[in-house]
């Protein structure tokens, strides 16, 4: 058994998570959906053993690889922006640690997430397994170009820093479906942009939902790890 995350009817970590859920809710979140499946999902699963202490604080953490596990509230501001349904067929790119797309895994059928890291993917995957979310693809590869044998997507949620908005996602997403992705210098603050695809190939609409600072998205497969 587990000794990380609710066992034995005793959770240590209870007290923390309904403070985080408090939190949540304070700085604007307000989607009962998105809360719930925050707390369904035990992040000290998710974060280094060493910062299990710091798992339900509003910080983004170092994780292995260089990479961070994102600030909980960009998760959630993230995961509200995308209007999720339960029947979406969701890709994020840039799995990490796996945290984002076991909220996603909550809210829809049916999640697919890339990450070139084989380290990351690995440890995400297991962890999926212990929390028994089976409805989570995890692909080692180049996001930048997407998932195509698993195309089109109802929602594409970008978890690292774009330079531009990723014309090959783009191309996988549904008519009428959303991508959010922080897009600007990959080395300082980007605007997180809500993409609306419209029908019949006219175009997109882009809102700005906020100003964030994520790890670069990178194009290639990590070689050495
Ligand atoms: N969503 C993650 C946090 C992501 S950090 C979580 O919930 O923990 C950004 C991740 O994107 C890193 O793991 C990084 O390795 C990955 N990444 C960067 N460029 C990528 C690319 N081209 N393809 C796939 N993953 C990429």
């Amino acid at each position: 058994m587990s000794t990380r995350g609710p066992h034995d009817g005793h959770d240590p970590f209870a007290e923390a998570r309904m403070e985080f859920l408090l939190t949540m809710r304070r700085r604007g979140i307000q989607d009962i959906r998105v809360l719930r499946a925050l707390e369904l999902v035990p992040r000290e699963v998710f974060v280094e053993p060493e910062q299990e202490a710091h798992a339900y604080e509003d910080q983004a953490l170092p994780i292995e690889c260089g990479q961070t596990i994102s600030q909980p509230y960009v998760v959630a501001a993230m995961t509200e922006a995308l209007l999720l349904e339960p029947n979406h067929k969701v890709l994020e790119i840039g799995t990490g640690s796996g945290y984002q797309a076991a909220v996603l895994s909550h809210l829809t059928h049916e999640v697919v997430t890339v990450e070139r890291y084989r380290t990351l993917a690995e440890t995400a995957e297991r962890r999926f397994a212990e929390l028994g979310l089976d409805n989570i693809t995890v692909i080692v590869g180049d996001g930048t170009l997407g998932a195509p044998d698993h195309a089109p997507f109802d929602r594409i949620i970008v978890t690292a820093a774009a330079p531009e908005i990723p014309q090959r996602l783009l191309e996988q997403l549904r008519e009428g479906g959303i991508m959010v992705v922080p897009v600007g210098p990959v080395t300082g603050v980007q605007s997180l942009l809500r993409i609306r695809k419209r029908p019949k190939g006219e175009g997109i609409e882009q809102e700005t939902l906020m100003q964030v600072r994520f790890v670069p998205l990178v194009a290639g497969k990590a070689s050495a790890l």
